[in-house]
C-alpha cells in the first residue's frame, strides 16, 4: 500500500509482546507502507515474538548491553536492505531492587545499569546505524514525563530518561548536517511489561488516566501513529524535540 512510509526501511527495537509500545509502532509502520525490521533482546523473547510477528518481517538479535551486538545488528540489516531510513529505540531497563527504592538508595551498579541500557544504548544505536542511514533519516526514542518531574516510584528511571532526553538534543546537533533527525516521544503511561516493574504501577496508571484531558489512557496505536509521522518526510523540519503523546497529562 502507499502511505507516508512507502519504501522506507525502519528498524524497531523493543518489541517484547503485543502490548509493547514498539509493537504499536510496527502496526503504524505497516499501515503506512513501510518495511519494519525488528530486533530482539534474547532467544527467549525471539521465540515469544515469533508467535505473532508475520513471517515476512525480519528478526535480528540485539542485546543493547553489548556494543558489538548493536554494531553487528545494524551491519546485518544494512547489508540486507542496502540502507536504513529510520530507527525506533523503545528500550529501557533498571533492576527491580534499584527501581523499588527511592533515588537516595540507588547504588553505583544499579545506576550504571539503568543508564547503560536506557540512555547510553540510544547513543550507541545512533553511532552504529549512522553508516547505513539515508538522507533524510529519522531516529526516535521513547521517554516519559518522569524525566522532568519527580513522579512517585519512577526513581532511577527518571534520571535515566533525563539523560536520554538530553542525548536527543546533542545527537540531533551532531547528526544534523547528515540530515539525520533525532526526536523523542514522551508517552503517557500504558500498561506494558516495563511498567509492571515500577512499584505501585497500578496507582501510576490510574493517576495518569485521571490526568488525561478526557480520562482515557493513550494507546500504543496512538503512540505508533506519531512515531510514523516522525519517521516520515512530513516531519523533516523537526529535530531535537520531545513530543508529548499522553492525552494532555503533562498539562496538568
Ligand atoms: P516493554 O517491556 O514492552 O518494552 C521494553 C523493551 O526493552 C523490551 O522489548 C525489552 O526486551 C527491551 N530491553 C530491555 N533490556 C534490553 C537489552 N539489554 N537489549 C535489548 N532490548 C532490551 O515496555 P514498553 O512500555 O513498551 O517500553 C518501551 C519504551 O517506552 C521504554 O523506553 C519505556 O521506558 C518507554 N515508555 C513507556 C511508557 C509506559 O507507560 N509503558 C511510558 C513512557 C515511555
Amino acid at each position: 500500500m502507499n502511505g507516508i512510509l512507502t519504501d522506507k526501511v525502519i528498524v524497531v527495537m523493543g518489541v517484547a509482546n503485543q502490548r509493547s509500545i514498539a509493537w504499536g509502532c510496527v502496526q503504524a509502520i505497516l499501515a503506512q507502507g513501510g518495511t519494519p525490521v525488528l530486533t530482539y533482546q534474547n532467544e527467549r523473547l525471539k521465540k515469544s515474538i515469533q508467535r505473532f510477528v508475520p513471517e515476512d518481517i525480519q528478526l535480528v538479535a540485539c542485546d543493547v548491553a553489548e556494543d558489538a551486538a548493536i554494531q553487528q545488528a545494524f551491519q546485518q540489516i544494512g547489508e540486507r536492505y542496502g540502507n536504513i531510513d529510520g530507527v525506533i529505540h523503545a528500550i529501557a531497563y533498571a533492576d527491580p531492587e534499584t527501581l523499588k527504592q527511592g533515588l537516595v538508595e540507588t547504588r553505583r551498579t544499579g545506576y550504571n545499569l539503568a543508564q547503560e541500557i536506557s540512555a547510553y544504548s540510544f547513543i550507541a544505536v545512533a553511532r552504529y546505524a549512522r553508516p547505513w542511514l539515508t538522507k533524510p533519516a529519522s531516529l526516535i526514542t521513547l521517554t516519559y514525563f518522569g524525566a522532568t518531574r519527580a513522579i512517585p516510584n519512577y526513581n532511577m528511571m527518571g534520571v535515566a530518561k533525563a539523560a536520554l532526553e538530553s542525548s536527543v538534543r546533542y545527537l540531533a546537533t551532531d547528526l544534523g548536517t547528515e540530515q539525520i533527525r533525532v526526536n523523542a516521544i514522551s508517552a503517557g503511561a500504558v500498561k506494558t511489561l516495563a511498567v509492571t516493574g515500577i512499584k505501585g504501577h497500578g496507582d501510576l496508571l490510574k493517576m495518569s488516566t485521571s490526568l488525561t484531558v478526557y480520562q482515557q489512557s493513550v494507546t500504543t496505536s496512538e503512540i505508533g501513529n506519531v512515531a510514523a509521522f516522525l519517521l516520515s518526510d512530513l516531519s523533516t523540519g523537526m529535530t531535537g524535540d520531545i513530543l508529548y503523546v499522553d492525552k494532555g497529562v503533562h498539562l496538568m
